[in-house]
């Protein structure tokens, strides 16, 4: 922008030149009383005012290098062009510049000869070299969705019969996965008499919003890892499915759960990408043995589900037990994975929608027949629902809401099992620590109804906690009675022992409660010490380091490898109660147990049978050398209070001579 304008100053300078004569006027009256020389004296002023404010001075000098704001050079002539806006129209030159900048393409459609033009950029637009593009329509149609192409033709037909541009969008073929597709408008141009001549158009790229919701869709529906849909996905299309069930009675679907056994241990004893590996496999499996409308998800770590559609037949189970088990046989056939070959476990569950009708209940019923063929052991197996399972699973969450609210309220109480030396005049050498669960509604309830929910759930850990302060603290006050020597045993769940600061713990709580580790022993089940085994020997290791002692809980019954046992830095075997039950009436039974017996004093291990109730069952025990008994024909377990009475009544003079006068004193105490 300029400081001064010329125009406007000379147009200031007219203006001040008409207020001086304007101001001369009296002195005109008087000087000369002419009307004529008055008149014209306004004349001349008007005048001057006039050309000061309306006349439009010439444009000259350097003032001709600005044309609407835009500079121009020098050279450019002032004079407009004449016609320029026809020039324009017919120069080829200048309309090839145009078409060549632009990002988008032209096309002129010449109606009488039929030939197409095509600007350079369509060969861009459409993906394909320039050498593809002739003079026809035919550059369209070879690249263009065949669809789309028939709607291109439709529109440019109807834009020509009735006059009216016309605009569409088609998608590439070359582009058919991606979100790229091309906007072509036209409009037609019609001679005076109302001809048809040519229609002139564009053509531009865009991306489709359809093709964009399509993958935003997937991203949010699939599951990365394996391409199949995810839970999301799976749980809204049961919904849907679960509604138009409704209103066709006639129509059954079924749900499958697939879930992997133990894939946890494929991910420990190979890799989280084989793992990985393995459940796209199977999710592969899974896909190629269902239908093409089956819909199949990955719900859960390892677990996938399906919906199987339009079950036939009079009785839905009878048609669909085939499907089931082609699904299932397919996919847990051998792997052949990265060189090795793998073989898998797959348990199944099926729910049909005539048995049970919303998401919830579908899911629920499967997961619960899910954990029971865990619970059960039954690995690999398929299991249907059957009406039960429903009152079943409602029965298990409200099991755990209480197990949960039961730990806060510290509702577990400990009882106390005395296991009696029968070789050393039926002294107690110790007791096992066993929970029971002081519901206030229901009253003492077995640790078989809850432990099994509290290890599923991981409660455990913290009653597992709980139970080991207790114990450690009951432990002390008859350590501190002078039962110096008891031993106290605590039982561990595998989920507890495979905690990483295990043995941490441990050590805290012993530390906190002041007992020495000699007084207490930990029994894990033969099944939990052959898992993991060299963290379990690593762990056993650091608590028999501490001073503490190592019990194999249940052994007979998890086929333990004598190899491994050998390995184990462990003190005592417990004979499982199921061996001795018949051993007094049962050769088999009895030559078992004689094996047992043979395998611990081979080891130098301890030795305690649980279970025994009957004399007969003693003696045979006595007779074989196993001395250390736990069973009703002793003691059932007993609370605090009546364990320390066992105790006083039963222990032998020898190992506590010395505290037994301090017992006497501290029982009067504690009484
Ligand atoms: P377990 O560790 O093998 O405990 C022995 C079970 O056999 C106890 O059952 C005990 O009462 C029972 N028993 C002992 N002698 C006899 C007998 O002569 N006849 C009969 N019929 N039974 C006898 P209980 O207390 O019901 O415990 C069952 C299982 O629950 C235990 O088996 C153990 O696996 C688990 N459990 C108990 N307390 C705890 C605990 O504090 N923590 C953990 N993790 N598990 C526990
Ligand atoms: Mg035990
Ligand atoms: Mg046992």
């Amino acid at each position: 922008m300029r400081l001064f304008d010329e125009h406007a100053i000379l147009r200031f300078a007219l203006l001040f030149v008409c207020f001086i004569f304007a101001a001369l006027v009296p002195e005109i009256l008087n000087f000369s009383d002419s009307l004529f020389m008055f008149i014209n004296y306004i004349a001349a002023i008007i005048f001057l005012v006039y050309v000061a404010v309306f006349y439009k001075f010439p444009v000259s000098g350097n003032l001709k290098k600005m044309r609407n704001d835009v500079e121009i050079p020098e050279s450019a002539t002032a004079e407009p062009s004449r016609d320029y806006q026809k020039d324009l129209m017919e120069k080829d030159e200048m309309f090839q510049m145009l078409v060549d900048v632009s990002s988008d393409g032209f096309w002129t459609f010449d109606v009488p000869t039929g030939k197409v033009y095509w600007s350079n950029q369509v060969a861009k637009l459409l993906n394909v070299g320039s050498d593809k593009v002739d003079d026809s329509f035919d550059t369209l149609k070879n690249y263009v969705m065949e669809s789309d192409w028939e709607h291109f033709r439709e529109e440019l037909a109807k834009s020509l019969n009735e006059n009216h541009p016309f605009n569409v969008s088609l998608r590439l073929v070359s582009a058919k996965d991606s979100t790229t597709e091309i906007m072509v408008s036209g409009r037609p141009q019609f001679s005076e008499d109302g001809r048809p001549i040519r229609v002139v158009g564009s053509i531009g790229s865009r991306v489709s919003t359809a093709a964009i919701e399509r993958q935003n869709y997937f991203y949010v529906y699939q599951d990365a890892l394996t391409g199949v849909y995810n839970r999301k996905f799976f749980l809204e299309k049961l919904k849907v499915d679960i509604d138009n069930a409704a209103k066709r009675p006639d129509y059954t679907f079924a749900v499958a759960l697939l879930d992997i056994d133990s894939f946890g241990a494929i991910n420990d004893s190979f890799s989280t990408n084989f793992g990985d590996n393995v459940l796209r496999v199977v999710a592969e499996r899974i896909k190629s043995s269902c239908r093409e409308n089956d819909c199949v998800a990955r719900i859960g770590p390892d677990v996938f589900a399906v919906v199987l559609h339009n079950i036939q037949g009079a009785d839905p189970n009878d048609d669909l037990m085939p499907i089931v088990r082609k699904l299932h046989n397919n996919v847990k056939m051998p792997l052949q994975l990265e060189g090795r070959e793998l073989y898998i476990s797959v348990s199944m569950a099926v729910v049909v929608n005539r048995d049970v009708d919303c998401v919830e209940d579908i899911m629920a019923n499967a997961s619960a027949i899910l954990r029971d063929l865990k619970k059960n052991g039954d690995h690999g197996s398929i299991q249907f629902f059957t009406g039960g399972i429903r009152e079943k699973a409602m029965k298990l969450y409200k099991l755990e809401y209480e197990i949960r609210r039961a730990i806060q309220a510290k509702e577990f109480v400990l009882m106390y099992q005395p296991i009696v030396d029968i070789g050393a005049g039926n002294n107690i050498v110790g007791f096992e620590a066993l929970v029971r669960w002081n519901n206030t509604e229901q009253g003492i309830i077995s640790p078989a109804e809850f432990i099994p929910i509290a290890e599923e759930t991981g409660l455990i850990v913290p009653m597992g906690a709980l139970i080991l302060r207790m114990a450690c603290e009951q432990t002390k006050k008859w350590v501190d009675l002078g039962y110096d020597n008891i031993k106290v045993a605590v039982n561990f769940s595998a989920k507890q022992f495979a905690l990483d600061n295990m043995v941490d713990d441990v050590r805290k709580v012993l530390a906190e409660t002041h007992l020495n580790p000699k007084n207490l022993k930990l029994e894990i089940t033969e099944y939990t010490a052959m898992c993991e085994v060299e963290k379990t020997i690593d762990i056993m290791r650091a608590l028999s380091g501490m001073g503490l002692q190592i019990s194999i809980d249940d052994f007979g019954t998890g086929y333990s490898s004598l190899s491994y046992l050998k390995r184990y830095p462990i003190h005592t075997l417990k004979m499982d109660k199921s061996f001795i039950d018949h051993v007094a009436d049962d050769e088999e039974d009895a030559s078992f147990a004689r094996m047992v017996i043979s395998i611990a004093k081979s080891l130098n291990l301890d030795l305690i049978a649980e279970g025994v109730e009957t004399a007969e069952q003693l003696e045979f025990l006595r007779r074989e050398g196993c001395r250390q008994i736990q069973g009703y024909f002793f003691s059932k377990p007993l609370t605090p209070e009546d364990a320390l009475g066992y105790l006083k009544a039963h222990y032998g003079s020898a190992p506590a001579e010395k505290a037994s006068e301090k017992v006497e004193e501290k029982v009067a105490v504690l009484a």
